[in-house]
């Protein structure tokens, strides 16, 4: 008796999916949109790195942060290097604007299309390894370019046709005004402790501002009288602040003001937004970002302004209609010798060459080739036998009404390309 012998199938890594076709043109649509959208901006496309030394992240995000202390994927290398997969793009694009030089180069406009890794648990919209569309703008101060980098954002998930969105703003202030919030916060979050989850008072020391947006259904009932960063900003975050709701007016974008938006990481100051959807759950957030202007400093770069956002490409793609992937055109049919079949190979290049996207059915019985149109849905067939061989033509077979036509392959091509 033989035994059979079952091997364990070897499945991806919990968290992280595959991009089949049909996912794979959601993605594209997104993608496209953006690259749309921040081209009018002029925002020029970066590819930076997916491995980076893992301090770049504990410095820039901050070792109490969810990020940093939980969810990074790091290693030690052959070399001993301690490397990471990265969390998130804005680091690497700092790391990598202060490594050119550019500093001294005045604006810099950039856009990212990428992966990012967190060891996360996964849910819906949430992943261990998950694709961000990021922009970041450097050197720019003033509220007019909060206002423009929101405005592109909105621009974005707009493009994609996508509604009931809303963008949520909020401030957080900056070193000057923020240490006395924090003392405010702090002292507020010590009365609540009672009625806190454990997170959160872990928290109140270590992070007190993330608290607020703490998922916890009974925490934010108690958090609602917690003190608002923007009723303590000093002069300066406050006009800030009344300039980015001008120039959003100014633009039409409609907003809300969110006072619970803190951002899970570290570098933020004044303006913080983030774009939300009701359809997502927990993982209703799309698009997030603020300002950071400490950051290109913290890094070893000079003092620089800057702000930017990134949005999660799955999330953006779970709003969007189903798509189809790709399909052919036409089904190339050939019935006969080698001949036959070398001239129905020669038709199908001709037909790609003028851009038809063409499947050959690779010769055969007719009821197989035609099976093989039937499954592709391809509007047209194109079917080749020994007669139409010897003449230049080809039979054109409209497949959506049955009606068909001897033509040459250039008749053909027209008929095709005219159908739209
Ligand atoms: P969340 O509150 O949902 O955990 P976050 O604050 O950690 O989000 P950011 O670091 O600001 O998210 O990342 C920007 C965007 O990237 C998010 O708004 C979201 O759309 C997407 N994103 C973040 N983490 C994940 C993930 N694990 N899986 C899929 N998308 C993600
Ligand atoms: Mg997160």
């Amino acid at each position: 008796m033989t035994k059979k012998i079952t091997v364990k199938k070897i499945q991806s890594i919990r968290g992280i999916h595959d991009g089949l076709p049909e996912t794979v043109c959601q993605w594209q649509q997104v993608e496209s949109a953006a690259r749309t959208v921040f081209s009018r901006y002029a925002f020029n496309e970066v590819r930076l790195p997916i491995l980076e030394p893992t301090h770049l992240f504990v410095r820039s995000i901050g070792e109490q942060t969810d990020i940093v202390a939980k969810e990074m994927y790091h290693f030690v290398d052959q070399g001993h290097d301690h490397i990471c997969l990265r969390p998130e793009g804005t680091a690497g694009a700092v790391r990598a604007y202060l490594q050119a030089g550019l500093t001294r180069s005045g604006l810099q406009r950039w856009f990212y299309v990428g992966a990012m890794f967190r060891r996360e648990r996964p849910q819906k919209g949430r992943l261990r390894q998950f694709q961000q569309i990021g922009a970041e703008f450097f050197g720019a101060a003033g509220p007019l370019a909060d206002a423009e980098v929101l405005a592109m954002a909105w621009q974005l998930v707009h493009r994609l046709g996508l509604q009931h969105l809303t963008l949520e703003i909020n401030s957080l202030g900056c070193p000057a005004c923020r240490p006395g919030y924090r003392e405010k916060l702090v002292l507020f979050l010590r009365q609540q402790t009672a009625n806190l989850c454990p997170t959160c008072i872990q928290r109140i020391d270590s992070n007190p501002m993330r608290v607020l947006d703490c998922k916890v259904p009974q925490c934010q009932q108690y958090l609602q009288d917690a003190p608002e960063v923007i009723s303590h900003l000093c002069d300066d975050c406050n006009s800030h602040w009344q300039g980015l709701q001008a120039g959003l007016t100014a633009l039409s974008i409609p907003y809300c003001i969110n006072p619970r938006i803190v951002r899970g990481l570290d570098y933020y100051n004044r303006t913080a937004f983030e774009i939300v959807t009701d359809q997502l759950g927990a993982q209703g957030t799309v698009l997030a970002g603020g300002r950071y202007d400490g950051l290109v400093e913290s890094l070893g770069g000079p003092a620089t302004p800057a702000i930017g956002f990134a949005a999660g490409v799955e999330r953006l793609a779970l709003l969007l209609p189903e798509t189809m992937a790709e399909k052919a055109k036409v089904t190339m049919v050939a019935m006969g010798n080698e001949a036959v079949i070398l001239a129905s190979m020669r038709h199908a290049d001709t037909l790609r060459q003028a851009g038809i996207a063409t499947i050959h059915a690779g010769g055969g019985t007719m009821k197989r080739q035609m099976k093989i149109a039937d499954r592709e849905q391809t509007p047209f067939c194109l079917i080749i036998g020994e007669d139409e061989c010897a003449t230049g033509q080809v039979m054109c077979k409209n497949m959506r009404n049955g009606s068909q036509q001897q033509q040459t392959i250039t008749q053909a091509m027209n008929t095709i390309l005219q159908d739209g």
